[in-house]
């Protein structure tokens, strides 16, 4: 149980089986995000039938809601979704400071706080605290106060049964001075050796994943990269960044999670999943992805569409959709420009909406706000994801990842 074997490699990007105690996955995955134990407007069927490996399920919101008792009652959120597929969980942390934060301030859920909001009475009552043991903060339904520890958060995650789990950490803001993200870091460093003995006592057989924290600060990232590598068997990879610094942040750690035999230790990169930081992240050795963003545009009306290619090419009377790296390979269905656009939402997509429905359809569905319309946008931006996730490992075992990363980001 818990293995992970790489299959094949081209340079640093490579694919593996990830053996679990529900199942098999093949990586580099992509796992769409189960919030609140559903992936919005889905159900099971539609995720198996666009091949799903996995869900990312959210530990802050189901410890409040429908509380993390309940759901071991069932057996876990297996028993609870009737998911048979594995399940990950993230470990609250990342939710309890910043729904709190954000809620509160009306700020986006990366904000950092300034010192008068800190020290403003409104924010002291209210919202998430930090201290060395643990973080206290209000339940965004009820106001209810809450204490998680590193510890809490290993047991809650125990109680909701996934196959693999994250350690508690704080993911510190991009707009963090060195000194509060080194701080911070040693923290998260304090709390993974916590998580790491209460997993033991709990004699827990999901797999443990400790997240390198460290902001934009190299040194920072390597010590924390060396770190996490001496004490987890899996690899995640925390923090918000622009683009261009989560590349370097993977350059930077790469060698610090690749030595000594550790190169097998599957590597998870939390909260990504753009496009262009799939292939980005894949490049530079990742082998796990989640992220709402696919499931998020598509609610409000974006379509992923691919590259050029053979078929659209040879549709040369009617005005090109194509993505690309600067449109991040989407468009806007809800557009006026789609209101008479008889073709499917993207032709080179296999997928039943697309075979189903023309961009004129779900145009108006948006129009007229019908819940469908979101429903069948998210239906494809998820199996366009998890199609390309399928294009990209057999690119790799064909030694073409190359040739596939230059054909879509050019
Ligand atoms: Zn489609």
């Amino acid at each position: 149980m818990n293995e992970f074997n790489i299959l094949n490699k081209q340079n640093k990007a490579r694919t593996g089986i990830l053996s679990l105690k529900h199942g098999v996955v093949e990586t580099p995955a992509f796992a769409p995000v189960a919030t609140r134990a559903t992936v919005k407007t889905m159900t099971n069927e539609d995720l198996l039938e666009m091949g799903s490996q996995i869900l990312m399920c959210n530990t802050y919101h189901l410890f409040l809601k429908p509380t993390s008792d309940l759901i071991e009652r069932y057996e876990g959120l297996r028993g609870f979704m009737n998911w048979k597929k594995p399940i990950m969980t993230d470990s609250g942390g990342f939710q309890a400071f910043s729904l709190g934060l954000g809620a509160e301030l009306g700020a986006s859920k990366f904000e950092y706080m300034t010192k008068e909001q800190e020290d403003s009475k409104h924010v002291k009552n209210k919202i998430a605290k930090v201290t060395e043991e643990g973080v206290h903060f209000q339940s965004v339904y009820n106001g209810d106060k809450h204490f998680f520890t590193p510890e809490k958060s290993i047991q809650i995650q125990k109680q909701l049964g996934a196959d693999m789990i994250f350690a508690f950490d704080e993911c510190s803001p991009p707009s963090a001075d060195y000194e509060y993200t080194k701080q911070s870091m040693e923290r998260t460093h304090r709390w993974l050796k916590k998580c790491v003995s209460e997993h033991k006592k709990l004699e827990s057989d999901q797999l443990l994943f400790g997240i390198i924290q460290g902001g934009k600060y190299r040194d920072l990232r390597e010590q924390s990269a060396k770190f996490v590598n001496e004490h987890c068997d899996a690899i995640g990879i925390g923090g918000s960044f622009g683009k261009r610094e989560m590349n370097e942040v993977l350059d930077w750690i790469y060698p610090f999670i690749n030595e000594n035999g550790s190169e097998d230790k599957p590597r998870h990169l939390l909260g990504i999943g753009t496009i262009e930081d799939i292939f980005e992240g894949v490049k530079r050795g990742i082998d796990l992805f989640d992220c709402v963003g696919p499931q998020m545009i598509a609610r409000t009306g974006y379509i992923y569409v691919g590259p050029d290619s053979e078929e659209t090419k040879t549709d040369k009377n009617e005005e090109k959709t194509i993505g690309n790296k600067e449109n991040k390979f989407r468009y806007r269905v809800s557009n006026a420009r789609y209101d008479n656009d008889n073709r499917p939402l993207d032709p080179n997509c296999n997928c039943k909406m697309c075979k189903m429905y023309s961009r004129a359809y779900l145009h108006h569905l948006f129009d007229v706000n019908e819940y469908s319309a979101k429903r069948i946008a998210t239906y494809h931006n998820l199996y366009f994801i998890l199609n390309l996730m399928k294009e990209i490992r057999a690119s790799i075992n064909e030694n073409t990842f190359e040739e596939l990363y230059n054909t879509w980001m050019g």
